[in-house]
């Protein structure tokens, strides 16, 4: 299992920039799931257009 703060540090980076700010706002209360979603997406953002800056597959 994956230390949390890693996970979390993991999705600041990977989030796009239209997500960034309310990632950070609820980053504690987002399922270590949806945090592997962020940190594992392979679909550009469909708001931006980005994909996952970090691309590592955990
Ligand atoms: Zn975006």
């Amino acid at each position: 299992m994956i230390e949390r703060e890693i996970l979390e540090s993991l999705a600041i980076d990977a989030v796009c920039a239209c997500l960034y700010y309310d990632l950070q706002d609820t980053l504690e209360e987002t399922p270590d799931k949806e945090l592997l979603a962020i940190i594992n997406r392979t679909e550009p953002c469909e708001v931006c257009g980005q994909i996952a800056a970090v691309g590592v597959l955990l």
